[in-house]
């Protein structure tokens, strides 16, 4: 089987999805019987997110590399597993490792995650306090067998001391051998085209792939933001306000409003594809992927939007 960050680099423009793990053994099913449905659109690969609470080494049902092992081996959908490494011992980071290699996944978004906001709090391990870490660690324990992604700021990371400073640290996260980029979701083409103008420049030359949140309620917009500290433009505020008791009304213009900041993204060639941020739902993903054209499509199918070879120039 070909490697994913060989398909990201190819032209052909693909979509993943984004799930995280459920909370109990009946959601889990649910969350299988999804992953067949998903597999008829031909996704690149489906990612599962560490949960940050959870235990992962037990052998609980639920846990983050059990679903990624799930979606792999019984689903047949290539699988990418998030690993976080500031709340782990190098012990507990290599037992994930082995155990997610031993299951056959060969894809890990390596991440620093976030410390509990505890003043008490101390780090569990001093190698791993940045996820460039856990990507030097990676490389350095198992070659190239994983494909390394990390996760990309288009207006900088929350903690840091500035955006260029940001930008460096991701060019760190790079130079230790990540393969690709994964943005934090944003809300304007602009966005995303500027923030890849940016890493070019400092000489960050690994695909980045923009990370797009179909809007889907109100309440968890509202969650979404306040967690990864981001700010909505006041566009968006003003046209969902007034609809905000009316879930089928917020998710239409949810996926209006995805559709063509996906439409200017792709027309811009400067993203490889798409990465979405399902929220284990399915609906308004598949409605965006659809109106789209990428739902379904096999890589050879010559789809509408520019290739590597045409990509607009940054200033
Ligand atoms: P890092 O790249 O380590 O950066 C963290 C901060 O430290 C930044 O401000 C950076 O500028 C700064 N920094 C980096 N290196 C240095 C250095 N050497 N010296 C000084 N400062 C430095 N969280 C989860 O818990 N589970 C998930 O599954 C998950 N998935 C995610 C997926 C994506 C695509 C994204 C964008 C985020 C995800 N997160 C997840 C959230 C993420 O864990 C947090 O945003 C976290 O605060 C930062 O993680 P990071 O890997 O980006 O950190």
């Amino acid at each position: 089987i070909e490697r994913i960050n060989h398909r990201i680099e190819s032209g052909d423009k693909f979509f993943s999805l984004e799930f995280f793990p459920p909370r109990t053994k009946n959601g889990a099913v649910n969350l299988l019987a999804r992953f067949d449905r998903m597999h008829r659109g031909a996704p690149l690969f489906c990612d599962i997110t560490w949960h940050p609470a959870s235990n992962q080494c037990n052998e609980s049902e639920t846990s983050s590399i059990t679903i990624a092992s799930a979606a792999l081996n019984y689903c047949g959908l290539d699988t990418m597993l998030h690993m976080t490494c500031c709340n782990s011992t190098k012990e507990e980071i290599d037992v994930y490792l082995r155990k997610a290699r031993d299951l056959g996944i060969k894809n890990i978004l390596a991440l620093r995650g976030d410390p509990p906001i505890n003043e008490d709090w101390v780090p569990p391990s001093k190698e791993f306090s940045y996820a460039s870490d856990l990507v030097r660690y990676i490389r350095e324990t198992f070659g190239n067998y994983f494909v390394i992604g990390v996760a990309g700021y288009p207006t900088g990371h929350p903690d840091a001391m500035s955006y260029d400073d940001d930008l460096r640290h991701l060019k760190e996260k790079v130079d230790a051998g990540a393969d690709f980029i994964i943005t934090q979701m944003f809300f304007n083409a602009q966005t995303f085209i500027s923030f890849v103008c940016d890493c070019r420049r400092i000489g960050i030359d690994v695909p980045i792939i923009p990370g797009i949140l179909p809007i889907q309620s109100f309440d968890s917009l509202r969650h979404i933001v306040k967690l990864s500290k981001l700010k909505v433009p006041e566009e968006i505020i003003t046209a969902i306000k007034p609809i905000r008791g009316n879930d089928e009304a917020i998710r239409r213009f949810g996926v209006n409003y995805a559709v063509q900041l996906c439409q200017e993204i792709l027309s811009s060639g400067m993203a490889p594809g798409l990465h979405i941020y399902t929220l284990n739902r399915e609906v308004a993903t598949t409605e965006i992927l659809k109106t789209l054209g990428l739902w379904g499509q096999s890589p050879q199918k010559p789809l509408p939007w520019p290739t590597a070879a045409n990509h607009r120039r940054c200033a």
